[in-house]
């Protein structure tokens, strides 16, 4: 297909006109206004700006689209699904792509997971996991049983409960003082991924499970890698340890696999790198291949029953547009080319790589190389204090925080879609970038960081 031409300079202004009058972007005033670069078009693993210019995206829109823009298979079952439906209500209706995701899903899963309660968005699904684990307690007859533990640098969403669990520094807890519920939290993990966890790493954890475990109802996690808390990359076996201290008083695990869920750190799960298998587990994000919001909870069949077999017998949620069938089907479609055997770079854009793999986890892995690679040089660059690399995520942890207008623009003129946020400048590509586009996106990391307008 051949491009259109690039808009004209007026009517591009005159949007931007509109955005800045109307559109309140995430996280930002709407006094002092950050820059914003109108898209008009994705394509696999690139942008294209109003203006012509091209970026490779290091992103994949907060971590989402997997697969890259306009894939084909995905365009084709939203395509297909628009002809039958594109919405049903959930509430007495079934459809087959509802059903088909939630059959993906138990089956990709740790095996005790075999109920799903499709939402619509992440941060409902950990809304919906921790009135769960209220539900459960209030049904075993563990009435005092309310509250959560969770862990310093994690990050859970932006609603009322699942910002009472995110860091309660970096969160929003100061501002919100008055009306979040008081939640317990351990240090963030000391022993890194691929180191051992000893007594003294877990004692936090351990003294405060211990202390309080008539009132907590539910462990709250994210397992190995905390994401927007901080982009930390923990030991497995400190997450064995808490699965075990929660067996050992009655608490549940809800692991929250929204950033980590389909692949990104080199296993399907998180939850498989330490071998264990939560009570209930969030996903979101990637689980449309970024094409539509949409996400899940899934509890054992424990937890589950428990709940429907105490006073009041059901489950107390149902958002309105739980299980949309246009969401489904094309998630279905995402979990199949995840899972498909030949997923490889996008040869689409740069044909010359020939690199494809057999499966995910090769692709995952080539990844990983590449950023481990391409981003070891900025180990040297003053004022670096770690660069750290798990599957598809790459980080580079500054000591100071990132001036980040001025550093996003600088990457703009590279021709890269970075976005930092605090002290890290991180990549998260679509699984498909080519090797091509993961040495352009790290030596542009390397290179924009080395100057010194950079903090
Ligand atoms: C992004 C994220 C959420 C929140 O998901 P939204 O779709 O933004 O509501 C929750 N938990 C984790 C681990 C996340 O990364």
């Amino acid at each position: 297909m051949q491009p259109p031409p690039p808009q004209d300079a007026t009517a591009v202004e005159h949007l931007l006109a509109l955005d800045r009058a109307h559109a309140w972007h995430p996280y930002t005033s709407t006094i002092d206004r950050d820059p914003v670069y109108p898209v008009r078009r994705a394509h696999g693993c690139e942008l294209e700006l109003m203006d012509g210019r091209r970026l490779i995206d290091g992103m994949a829109s907060w971590w989402c689209v997997i697969h890259g823009y306009d894939h084909p298979a995905l365009n084709q079952a939203a395509r297909d699904q628009l002809e039958q439906m594109a919405h049903v209500m959930f509430g007495g209706l079934t459809h087959a792509p509802a059903i088909g995701l939630v059959e993906r899903l138990v089956r990709i899963t740790p095996a005790p997971l075999r109920q799903v309660f499709l939402c619509d968005s992440g941060s409902v699904a950990v809304e919906v996991a921790m009135k769960m684990a209220l539900q459960y307690q209030q049904a075993i007859g563990e009435h005092r049983r309310v509250r959560f533990l969770s862990l310093r640098s994690g990050y859970h969403g932006d609603t009322f409960h699942a910002m009472s669990v995110c860091d309660p520094v970096t969160g929003m807890h100061q501002l919100f003082n008055q009306v979040l519920p008081r939640q317990f939290f351990a240090q963030a993990p000391a022993p890194r991924f691929g180191e051992p966890c000893s007594d003294a790493d877990i004692a936090d954890f351990q003294r405060l499970i211990e202390s309080h475990r008539d009132e907590i109802a539910a462990v709250i996690l994210e397992p190995i890698v905390q994401g927007a808390g901080g982009m930390r990359f923990y030991s497995a076996d400190y997450l064995q340890r808490i699965r075990a201290l929660c067996d050992a008083h009655g608490v549940l695990l809800i692991a929250d696999e929204i950033a980590t869920g389909f692949g990104r750190t080199g296993r399907l799960f998180a939850c498989e790198h330490a071998g264990i298998s939560p009570d209930i587990m969030t996903l979101g994000k990637a689980l449309t291949g970024g094409y539509l919001t949409s996400a899940a909870t899934l509890a054992t069949e424990q937890v589950a029953h428990a709940i429907s077999s105490a006073e009041p017998g059901v489950f107390m949620h149902g958002p309105t547009f739980m299980g949309n069938p246009l969401a489904c089907a094309i998630a279905n479609a995402s979990i199949d080319l995840l899972l498909e055997a030949n997923a490889g770079p996008d040869t689409d854009i740069r044909p010359s790589i020939s690199t494809s793999g057999p499966g995910w986890q090769t692709n995952i892995a080539r990844i990983e190389r590449a950023l481990a690679a391409g981003l070891a040089p900025c180990r040297d660059l003053p004022g670096v204090a770690d660069v750290r690399v798990l599957g598809a995520i790459g980080v580079v942890e500054i000591e100071e925080p990132v001036a980040m207008r001025a550093i996003q623009g600088r990457f703009i003129e590279r021709g890269v879609w970075v976005r930092p946020f605090g002290r890290l400048v991180y990549l998260m590509p679509p699984f498909i970038i080519s090797d091509d586009a993961l040495r352009w996106l790290t030596a542009a990391v390397v290179d924009v960081l080395a100057e010194p307008s950079r903090i």
